[in-house]
Formats: structure tokens, C-alpha cells, sequence
């Protein structure tokens, strides 16, 4: 199955091209530990998750590769700032290997319920210190390295492609740069690799190293933890969109200084989740977390949904009334598929319309990643009165393989059986019997109106009045 993707890199879909036949090694920064995950954070990951869902759909074995930023992530970008977890441990009173743990304990609880299939390696950067020495001194070597102040920096005059993935102007950051704090640097973009000379006084975590006692800068361990699992030259790196102007760019430099070749080949990037006030950031102290979801009466997969909506190019709004929407259309496709029977199909035994319902949805999940296309698919295939319960099972089953939504295996209900009916529609109906009791015709009408308006449809059978839920 051919698949393609949007490269950064070069701003256009290409066709994926794996290295090795068969294989991806795909590697996505993960997270920073030092609070929760919002539900920005989570919808990169959940693009992620789906990008890998393609591609083991279409044949490839894939090994994925994620940190966990347990140690040197500043506030500041520009190596500015200070150490968000040493912040974090202050301000709670807590070490900061517990605020580590804490917070990587939960960012996997919020992972495992939105049915994100958790990658191959997770590294936390504090356990791969030696490796980072190891690249660093590489890069010395290489005189890719200054060291001012006790900090060792990377010069990035040495390294002329810098800025290619952002497509930084560098004449133009030279004669306007803004005055940088860090008066140790040569050049306002040039960054540390390994800090001797806290500023932060009382540093937690520190290792012996070839410069002296200290930590690694935040972009090096991306670097030197992909090289370790996934080799020197691998195939996708991915991450949200406000990893391009800094810390990708810096980890390319750094990673093809060290290495004198191409290191990734794909740079894949999701978009951001917009709060009403814009980005939604950590940072900012505003943002959204699985669990207030949760306590709004969401289910993690209804998030789910809500992100697959939409491509993962675009900026996403959320809003409460969006995630309604999210919640009701997924019930509806549970309750579809819980009106059907259980067996499923063979794949050889498919019908060719049925077939070409999966095709579609191939075509459209492997073209970029279409996932809001593969939903109109599957929506069109179980209306479709042409195809057997058992083809749309084995239909829901494949496309849910990309999906993640659990749609598999959902067992089948009785029409108007455990639909969680609300009470206020199981009252009108009540109602309604007895009007029709009083031959009340009138007031019979206006009640069967209400529970249509309220989402269910009566029908006078037999045996009696059957209420469904409307799709
Ligand atoms: P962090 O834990 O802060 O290192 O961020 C984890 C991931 O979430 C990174 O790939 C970020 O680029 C991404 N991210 C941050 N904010 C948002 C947002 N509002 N929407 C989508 N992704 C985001
Ligand atoms: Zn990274």
C-alpha cells in the first residue's frame, strides 16, 4: 500500500520511502515531565499514534522511539529561563525525580485511554546522560563546540545548513537579533549542550562530565537517544509545530554535525489545539486536561474523535459544544454497530462493495494521513443497505485498525435494549400510552414529537411501543 506523507522538510507530500524494505523507524519527542499533559500535548501524540496505525496498516513494521524530557527543558527556549522540572520540585516542595514520576505515571494513564499504542522504547533523557556526553564530545571534536562561562554551546556557524527545516533567514537573525541574556554566545542562536555553570543555584541533577559537574541542554538528547535505538540515519521524526524553529532545527544541527550525513528523512509536525485565548500552553497555566474532561462527562475516545475530525495540518478549536458533537457522533457509531450481528466476515468472502468501501478509506488514511475522510467512509459503509452485518463488521474491524476508536468486537443489543434511554423520555412515553389510553389523540402527538425532539423515534408495534435512538 502506497503512502504519503507532508515533510517539513521540503513542504510538499512526498511518497514514503522507507530505508530499510518493510521497516520505519519513526522517533517523536515526548513529553516534558513536570505537570500534567493537556489535551494540546495529547492531540500530537494522537497524531502520532495515527500516523503509526498507517503505517503498520500498510505493511511496515515499525519501531517507535519516544523520550521523556526528565531533566534540562528550560522555560525559555533560548536557553533561557530555568529547568522546568527543578521549578516545578520547588514551587511543590517535592524532589524532582518524584515530580519526574509523578507526572510520567499520568501522562501514560491519559495515553492508554485515548488508545494510544504506546511506542516500542520510551527513554528518559536522565538515563542516557553517558550517550549525550558521547555526542557532545563527538561534536568537540569535530570543533562544532565553544565553551564560555563553563557552558558548553554549539556554534552554528560551524555548521552552514543551519536553519534548512525552518527556513530560518540567517543574514536576517544576525543583524536582528535581539539582545540575548546569555552573553556567553558567539552567535543569538548558537545553544547549550552541556551546562557546568548553573544559574540556578541548587541544581538537583547533575553528572560528572569532561567539562566538569553539570546537565545536558535540552536538544541534545533527542539526538543522542534516536541514534542509540534507531541508528544514525532513520526515517520519520515528528513532534508538534512548535518544535520546527528551535528545538528541531537545533537537534538537525547538532545530530548532522556529529554525523557528516542526512539523518532523518521525513519531519512530520501536527498543529496546534487552540484554547479561546490561542495556543493552549502549559506554560500560560491555562489548559485543559484529560481528567476535567473526563469530569465534564467526556470519554477519552470522545477526545479521540474530536482530534480525528480534523486534519492534523490545521489548527484545531476546541470548544465544549465541538465535543458534544464528537460524543454523539461516536455513540452513534457504537450504537450502529451494536445493531448489528456479531459475526464477522471472512476478508477473501467480501463482497466487491464492501472491498471498495476499504480501499477508500485506505486511500484516503494513507494520503497524508486523511483520518476525517476515513470517517465519512465508514459512516457511508454501515448506512449502506447493500452490505451484510458480517461485511460491515469486518469492515468496521479493518478501519478501526487506523482509527483507534474501539470499535471492534462491540457486542451486539437488542434494538431498544441498554441505550441508557434518559428518564425524562421514558416519562413522556409513559405519558403518551395513557393519553392514547384517554384517546387524547392531541396530547399523544405532542408527547411522540417531544421524544423525537429529544433524539428517539417511537414506533407503534405489536407488541407494544419500540423506542430507538435516531442515528
Ligand atoms: P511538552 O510536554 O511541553 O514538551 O510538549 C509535548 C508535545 O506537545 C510537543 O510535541 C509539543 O510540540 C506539543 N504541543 C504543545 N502545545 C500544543 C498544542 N496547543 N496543541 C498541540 N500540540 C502541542
Ligand atoms: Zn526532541
Amino acid at each position: 500500500m502506497k503512502v504519503s506523507l507532508y515533510n517539513t522538510m521540503s513542504r510538499t507530500v512526498e511518497e514514503f520511502k522507507p530505508i530499510t524494505e518493510g521497516f520505519v523507524g519513526m522517533y517523536g519527542c515526548g513529553p516534558t515531565v513536570y505537570n500534567y499533559a493537556h489535551i494540546g500535548n495529547l492531540r500530537t501524540y494522537i497524531f502520532e499514534d495515527t500516523l503509526k496505525r498507517v503505517l503498520v496498516h500498510a505493511g511496515y513494521k515499525v519501531k517507535h522511539v519516544m523520550n521523556i524530557t526528565d531533566v534540562g527543558h528550560l522555560t525559555g527556549d533560548g536557553d533561557d529561563g530555568e529547568d522546568k522540572l527543578e521549578k516545578s520540585a520547588r514551587e511543590s516542595g517535592r524532589s524532582v525525580w518524584d515530580i519526574a514520576k509523578f507526572y510520567t505515571d499520568a501522562f501514560f494513564r491519559d495515553y492508554d485511554s485515548l488508545n494510544i499504542i504506546r511506542p516500542d522504547v520510551v527513554c528518559p533523557a536522565t538515563q542516557h546522560i553517558p550517550q549525550m556526553i558521547a555526542l557532545i564530545k563527538r561534536l568537540e571534536e569535530g570543533g562544532h563546540t565553544y565553551i564560555a562561562g563553563g557552558n558548553v554551546y554549539f556554534s552554528i556557524d560551524t555548521f552552514p545548513e543551519y536553519g534548512r527545516l525552518a527556513r530560518l533567514n540567517l543574514d536576517d537573525l544576525k543583524s536582528g537579533a535581539r539582545i540575548d541574556i546569555d552573553s556567553n554566545k558567539k552567535n543569538p542562536k548558537d545553544f547549550v549542550l552541556w551546562f557546568t555553570n548553573s544559574k540556578f543555584g541548587e541544581q538537583a541533577m547533575m553528572w560528572d562530565s569532561p567539562w566538569g559537574r553539570g546537565y545536558p541542554g535540552w536538544h541534545i538528547e533527542c539526538s543522542a537517544m534516536s541514534m542509540q535505538y534507531l541508528g544514525e540515519h532513520f526515517d520519520i521524526h515528528c513532534g508538534g509545530i512548535d518544535a520546527i524553529p528551535v528545538h528541531h532545527t537545533n537537534e538537525i544541527a547538532q545530530s548532522e554535525a556529529a554525523t557528516g550525513k542526512t539523518w532523518v528523512n521525513y519531519w512530520m509536525h501536527g498543529e496546534f489545539l487552540l484554547s479561546e485565548k490561542g495556543k493552549m500552553s502549559k506554560s500560560s497555566g491555562e489548559f485543559l486536561t484529560m481528567s476535567v474532561l473526563k469530569e465534564h462527562g467526556y470519554d477519552p475516545l470522545d477526545y479521540r474523535y474530536f482530534c480525528l475530525g480534523a486534519a492534523y495540518r490545521t489548527q484545531l478549536q476546541f470548544s465544549w459544544q465541538g465535543m458534544d458533537g464528537a460524543k454523539a457522533a461516536r455513540q452513534g457509531l457504537v450504537d450502529r454497530i451494536a445493531s448489528l450481528d456479531e459475526k464477522v466476515a471472512d476478508m477473501a468472502s467480501l463482497s466487491g462493495k464492501a472491498r471498495s468501501y476499504m480501499d477508500q478509506f485506505d486511500a484516503f488514511v494513507c494520503n497524508d494521513l486523511s483520518t476525517s475522510r476515513g470517517l465519512s467512509v465508514l459512516w457511508t459503509m454501515l448506512k449502506d443497505d447493500g452490505l451484510s452485518d458480517a461485511e460491515k463488521r469486518c469492515a468496521v474491524n479493518y478501519m478501526d485498525k487506523v482509527l483507534g476508536l474501539k470499535l471492534d468486537g462491540i457486542k451486539k443489543k437488542a434494538s431498544d435494549e441498554g441505550q441508557d434511554i434518559p428518564a425524562e423520555v421514558m416519562e413522556l412515553v409513559e405519558k403518551r400510552a395513557q393519553a392514547k389510553k384517554d384517546k387524547d389523540w392531541a396530547s399523544a402527538d405532542a408527547y411522540r414529537k417531544q421524544i423525537d425532539e429529544m433524539g428517539y423515534l417511537l414506533k407503534d408495534t405489536p407488541a407494544g411501543p419500540s423506542l430507538q435512538k435516531k442515528m
